[in-house]
């Protein structure tokens, strides 16, 4: 299946966002070192530290942040391009990358000096890093918490427990959230200060973005320096919807990876499959089915896109950033479910990868922002462009 696929024309099937000579290295990456493990994290469920490490090394990890920290500066519209590419081998590996991204983020954009210089650099030499908001009682709504923070003299203490925390098995920091007297505030923990541990818990296993199971993570009343709470104390519900807008456009690309590989894999096996005398992609009802796949995936491509562009603008990245995670997840998960039908029994076998695809495609409809929340959220963008409200959408 592999080989087949290899003689599709993928530059004229996609259309290239990014400067050619990025795109080149990273395909020669990502099909020397994670296609080949692609399936093996899936089917094993581990964290694939020596690819995120390799990664880091070829300067991926810390793409956008900036030259002063060690980092590339880079623009977002590149790094939708490098989170789809090495999506098309595995999301799961993409989704490893987004939660160093979102982790990094909440320091670049909110963290005090003394806390960049010394996590940010870091990045560059490789450090895993989770995101760690949902708690049992706490997912979509994280206005209140069960875990707390206080003071102790110039110190914070952080006491409580996060649930499902993707690259959890792994991490060696976190961004977290707990709530202080003044609300849910932003800190950020070290996964070796005493007191903080993690366990597989009852439902950390997924059936969809297998990178290691989602952990539980643990903070047994763990000390934190001053600097360690993250930006303004009771912000911290703000702060962590900003840091998720940024990185929902990133999710949208892993998506389209999905969909890109999906297709493909269906392309070629319709291709070289024969059927009543004729090849499987001659017939007109599976060539609708590519043309209706493909206008699908061109639109979420051009959705990431035009969200990173915003980024990279810093204009209505709320309103893009959402509806290009909504539309990219949707059109995965149907592109998957498609390309599986469209390969017979064979999409259906547990050696083709339509399973995989299908599995991250739907994971990727919840995790990082539900369907649901992201048109709440494109909804509130409706609001003051109807003249219900005065404030300009951002
Ligand atoms: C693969 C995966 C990885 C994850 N990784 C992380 C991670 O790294 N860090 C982390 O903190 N969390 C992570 N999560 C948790 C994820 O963020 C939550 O699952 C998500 O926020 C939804 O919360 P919930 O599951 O508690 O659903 P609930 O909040 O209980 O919602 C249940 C259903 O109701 C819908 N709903 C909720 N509120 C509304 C509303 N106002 N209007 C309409 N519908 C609504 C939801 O969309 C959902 O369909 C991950 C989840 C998955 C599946």
């Amino acid at each position: 299946m592999t080989a087949l696929k290899e003689e599709i024309d993928r530059e004229a099937l996609w259309q290239a966002f990014s400067d050619e000579t990025l795109l080149a290295d990273l395909r020669d990456f990502v099909a020397k070192e994670i296609r080949p493990e692609a399936d093996r994290i899936d089917r094993e469920d581990y964290y694939p530290t020596e690819i995120v490490r390799k990664l880091s090394r070829a300067g991926y990890t810390n793409y956008l942040i900036e030259k002063e920290y060690g980092g590339s500066g880079g623009t977002y519209a590149d790094a939708a391009s490098i989170f789809e590419e090495i999506a098309v081998a595995s999301a799961a590996v993409g989704i490893s990358l987004i939660t160093i991204f979102q982790a990094q983020t909440m320091l670049r954009k909110y963290g005090e000096e003394s806390l960049k210089k010394k996590w940010l650099p870091k990045f560059g030499e490789g450090l895993l890093a989770s995101y760690a908001l949902t708690e049992a009682n706490h997912g979509s709504d994280i206005r209140t918490l069960d875990t707390k923070a206080w003071r102790d003299g110039d110190d914070w203490i952080i006491d409580g427990e996060k649930h499902f925390i993707t690259s959890g098995s792994a991490a060696e920091f976190y961004i977290t959230l707990a709530e202080t007297d003044a609300g849910v505030t932003v800190f950020a923990v070290p996964g070796d200060a005493p007191g903080v541990s993690i366990y597989d818990g009852e439902n950390s296993a997924t059936f969809g973005l297998r990178n290691g199971p989602h952990m539980n993570v643990v903070y047994d009343k763990v000390r934190l320096p001053a600097d360690h709470m993250v930006g303004t104390e009771g912000k911290g519900v703000r702060q962590a919807a900003t840091v998720l807008n940024h990185s929902r456009t990133l999710a949208g690309a892993i998506s389209n990876g999905v969909s890109r590989a999906a297709y493909e894999d269906a392309l070629a096996f319709a291709r070289d499959r024969r059927a009543f005398d004729s090849r499987v992609l001659e017939f007109q009802g599976i060539q609708w089915y590519f043309s209706e796949m493909l206008t699908e995936i061109d639109s979420a491509r051009l959705l990431v896109f035009r969200a990173a562009s915003a980024l990279d603008e810093d204009h209505q990245v709320i309103r893009w950033g959402s509806e290009a995670k909504l539309k990219a997840g949707e059109v995965a998960t149907q592109v998957a479910v498609k390309a599986a039908q469209i390969c017979g029994a064979y999409g259906i076998t547990e050696n083709a990868p339509f399973s995989r695809y299908l599995r991250d495609a739907k994971a990727y409809e919840v995790a990082g922002g539900s369907n649901e929340i992201l048109k709440n959220t494109i909804g509130k963008f409706l609001m003051p462009v109807a003249g219900i409200e005065k404030k300009k959408p951002k």
